[in-house]
């Protein structure tokens, strides 16, 4: 019998998890999937999430100052936005507009083109593009 896409998955992983829509989020255990030759895993030590990083990156708030950093290499500090997964080649993303790409994948509650489920930041492992 194949196994399931959860079942294939090699990282195992913690987080809080909504489970419901009463807002209570509570503990949830789940595996993450496994990293593509594009993507990235990593350890989640703090959890927030922001757009502006994107929008200092564009300096559509006419304060960024340059140079900075947003990119990263093995053991810097990372960030994740509401997405983990662009298709790269289409119009959208070409002229960095990611968030309108069609084959977007948002960072929680939808399913990855691996058939995978993404659970979201509030947890201690993520895979991303
Ligand atoms: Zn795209």
């Amino acid at each position: 019998m194949a196994k399931s896409p959860e079942e294939q998955r090699p990282k195992k992983a913690f987080g809080w998890a909504a489970k419901d829509s009463s807002g209570v989020l509570s503990p949830f255990k789940f595996s993450s999937r496994a990293t593509g030759e594009k993507d990235v895993a990593f350890k989640v030590l703090y959890c927030g999430m922001r757009h502006s990083d994107i929008h200092m990156v564009k300096n559509e708030w006419s304060n960024s100052l340059y140079p900075f950093v947003p990119g990263f290499k093995v053991g810097d500090r990372v960030g994740v936005g509401c997405m983990v997964y662009s298709f790269r080649s289409c119009h959208n993303c070409k002229v960095d507009l990611e968030n309108f790409c069609p084959k977007m994948v948002l960072t929680y509650s939808v399913k990855h083109y691996d058939g995978t489920t993404t659970y979201g930041g509030y947890s201690d492992y993520v895979v991303l593009r």
